[in-house]
């Protein structure tokens, strides 16, 4: 299990470390930015990954990956 999760949100998929981010709820994205309400719809989860958030996510899976792999 990732310490992040993904959540979609104003046309792009951005990655929180908030545990649960209910569909409309407010989160604060791994890239800074402040979500004013996440959108669980099936079509949000099309929308293009947001950059910054990738590369804090891809970091954070790779930091994850190295504690419990010698
Ligand atoms: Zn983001």
């Amino acid at each position: 299990m990732y310490p992040f999760i993904w959540r979609p949100s104003d046309g792009v998929r951005h990655a929180t470390k908030s545990t649960e981010v209910a569909d409309g709820a407010a989160f604060r994205a791994l890239c800074g930015a402040e979500c004013a309400a996440a959108d669980l719809s099936e079509q949000a989860w099309l929308w293009a990954t947001c950059p910054e958030c990738n590369a804090s996510a891809h970091k954070l899976a790779h930091e994850q990956t190295a504690l419990v792999l010698p």
